[in-house]
């Protein structure tokens, strides 16, 4: 596929009522009946009024309730100001919400959207939005396409707690899943990023032991495994990135 057309703005609606703008950045919204709730808020104000148009031709005249930030980057606050201001729409992240055990959640006749807390993956303020009725749930950059969502050093309860929020969340059986950025995907990529780099680190602990780390830093340089290759984006970069995370956490005794 040409992959500049996967980078180019698409209006997908996963399932009836609920809409993604995707491109390199997602945002989405869902028609809860008479308001629309929105998730996450673009890098680039001056999408403004390209979001409006697209969510005006789908749900025409009705008001933005709320907007949940799955967490606060700049990358996915721009356009907070801008439903706050034109819609009074309330503004949503853990910043601004302290998130109970339950969830956050808004209902209307059958439709039923649920906030929940998962943080420590990619930051300590990761939030999902979880659609149970029709199993469409959104992750922020808890899933990266193959990035470890972690920035800083990993160490063992730290890559443990990316594990079992992946396991978390795949358990909940998503018909579609929505990252932060990029295509959509399925539980399938979630189960399928947790044994490729789960993996990986059994294979860097081996090649640690034997004191041949350079070697498998040499084999970052390689594409990951095959059925990954078609994965979104930089798979490569992404690949050697985390590679050289996981023996840096292994050589020091972190992993
Ligand atoms: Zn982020």
């Amino acid at each position: 596929m040409d992959a500049a057309a996967v980078d180019r703005p698409k209006l997908l609606c996963p399932v009836p009522g609920c809409f993604v703008r995707q491109e390199v950045d997602n945002i989405s919204w869902v028609d809860m009946g008479s308001y629309l709730l929105v998730i996450d808020a673009l890098e680039r104000p001056e999408l403004a009024r390209d979001v409006l148009t697209a969510m005006e031709s789908t749900a025409p005249g009705k008001p933005v309730h709320a907007l949940i930030n799955t967490h606060t980057h700049h990358d996915h606050v721009a356009l907070n100001e801008v439903f706050r201001r034109r819609f009074g729409a309330q503004i949503v992240n853990a910043q601004t919400h302290v998130v109970p055990p339950a969830g956050l959640t808004w209902t209307e006749g059958a439709r039923r959207l649920e906030v929940h807390a998962a943080p420590g993956c990619h930051t300590d303020e990761d939030l999902f939005v979880w659609l149970p009725t029709e199993r469409l749930l959104f992750v922020g950059d808890i899933f990266g396409w193959g990035l470890i969502p972690w920035d800083h050093l990993l160490d063992r309860a730290r890559f443990a707690l990316i594990i079992s929020t992946y396991c978390r969340l795949a358990e909940l059986e998503p018909v579609v899943v929505v990252p932060g950025h990029g295509p959509l995907c399925t539980a399938a990529e979630l189960r399928r990023w947790v044994e490729y780099i789960t993996a990986l680190l059994d294979e860097v602990r081996r090649l640690c032991h034997e004191d041949s780390a350079g070697r498998l830093l040499d084999a970052a340089s390689l594409a990951p495994p095959e059925d990954m290759r078609h994965w979104w984006r930089f798979v490569k970069w992404k690949h050697a990135d985390s590679v050289s995370k996981l023996v840096y956490a292994v050589t020091h005794g972190r992993l």
